[in-house]
């Protein structure tokens, strides 16, 4: 089973690829892709647990 090259974790049945730039290998967790989506596309439609106070 592949595991996140970032959290070491079990990716399950749906492993994410980084996008390109990101420097990052290949497989993502579901968890790990998400938190870097944010950190470089913040703003975009992304669904966190958190509020967003400096909109
Ligand atoms: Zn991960």
């Amino acid at each position: 089973m592949a595991k996140c090259t970032e959290c070491n974790q079990d990716v399950g049945e749906t492993p994410y690829n980084p996008m390109e730039g990101w420097n990052m290998k290949a497989p993502l967790c579901g968890k790990c892709y998400s938190s870097k989506l944010e950190d470089h596309y913040p703003g975009k439609h992304i669904r966190v647990n958190r509020l967003t106070e400096n909109d």
